[in-house]
């Protein structure tokens, strides 16, 4: 078997964010204090800034949110609620409230997106190597056996008590950082911060503006050469949550490329047509899904997606190097790249 190079990258990233260890305060133009911090969690690097009297309680708070949230929702924690519900051979398991909350999330997403997010795909992702590193290019027959267990529809869920069919497993990977930036934002809040950045791999939200009033510049990395970035997008009070294909991905002796996002279709790497997908609005939980689901979709159904549904702003990156976005951006998108960038015309 081909010796494979994997790579893992973060898509996002706050343009002036600060990168230190621990929490730091700096001066800041408005007089007010900022203070940062680094987290690492859920398999991620995670970088927090929170401005005001507060921004230090406030940090370690949400610093023990994420850690308790990966305790629940991860996938290999044998104290999580996804190892008792992947061992739990068909029988009911009681979960907590943020487990049972973003499985009714991801099934509604599923619904509306013709289940390009199938949460049941992870004794296939588990075959490609994805929840390790050591990935291999499974056979289809043996995609196909495996993906006779995967049908989100088939999970039973009421209030905190779930039943998932013997031998179907599921994992949150699709969803879980983009409700950890929705919980964070709650802590700040309830802390009385106004005004905070965070970043949490390809996740970036916002709380409020800067301190001075003016939106934060979020950046969008270029999907074919990650190191540099594509766009700016000004935003205020916004999630910016993108999945794409050179995010954790390896490569066979051909260098022919296979990544993390797979198709309940056929369970191999999604590709219809789009490289990244980026999905701006309110509600991390919901971006963070839709990114994943729309990523699967590809353009023209993601079209027919943003006809019947409000709510979000997004940006698409084409396997033929264009840029789409949607209307919501003109005033705030700058495209610092050298690809084409176009408006959707959703007619
Ligand atoms: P990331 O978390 O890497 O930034 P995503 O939010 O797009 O990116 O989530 C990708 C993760 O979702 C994968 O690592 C895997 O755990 C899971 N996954 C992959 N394909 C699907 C799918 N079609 N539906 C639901 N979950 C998926
Ligand atoms: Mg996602």
């Amino acid at each position: 078997m081909a010796k494979f190079k994997t790579v893992v990258m973060t898509s996002v990233f706050i343009v002036f964010l600060l990168c230190g260890c621990e929490s730091k305060a700096e001066p800041n133009v408005s007089d007010d204090i900022s203070m940062t911090r680094d987290v690492f969690a859920m398999d991620t690097f995670m970088n927090m800034k929170a401005y005001g009297s507060n921004a230090e309680k406030a940090l370690s708070e949400a610093e023990k949110r994420v850690y308790s949230l990966e305790n629940e929702l991860s996938v290999t924690s044998e104290s999580s609620d996804i190892w008792s519900i992947n061992h739990s051979q068909g029988e009911a398991v009681t979960i907590c409230d943020d487990t049972a909350k973003l499985v009714n999330k991801a099934i509604e997403i599923g619904d509306k997106t013709n289940g390009a997010l199938d949460i049941t795909l992870y004794p296939v992702l588990k075959e490609w190597g994805f929840t390790g590193e050591e990935y291999k290019i499974p056979e289809q027959s043996v995609l196909n056996e495996l993906l006779s267990y995967v049908d989100y529809s088939k999970i039973d869920i009421e209030g905190n008590t779930i039943i998932v069919p013997e031998k179907a497993e599921i994992d949150l990977g699709a969803v879980a950082k983009g409700y950890t930036g929705d919980e964070i934002m709650k802590i700040f809040k309830e802390n009385g911060v106004k005004s905070a950045i965070v970043s949490l791999g390809g996740n970036v939200q916002a709380l409020g503006s800067k301190p001075d009033g003016s939106d934060w510049k979020v950046a969008v990395r270029n999907p074919f050469s990650p190191d540099t970035d594509m766009c700016v997008i000004t935003i205020s009070d916004k999630a910016v949550i993108t999945s794409g294909n050179y995010e954790r991905f390896f490569t066979d002796d051909n260098g022919n490329r296979y990544w993390h996002i797979l198709d309940p279709a056929d369970g191999r790497p999604a590709d219809n047509g789009l490289v990244s997908v980026t999905v701006i609005g309110d509600c991390g939980l919901d971006c963070d899904a839709l990114s994943t689901a729309l990523f699967v979709e590809g353009y023209e159904n993601t079209k027919d997606f943003l006809r019947n549904n409000d709510g979000y702003d997004l940006i698409l990156v084409t396997d033929d190097n264009i840029i789409f976005y949607t209307e919501g951006l003109i005033e705030s998108f700058s495209n610092i790249s050298d690809m084409e960038a176009e408006v959707i015309k959703l007619d």
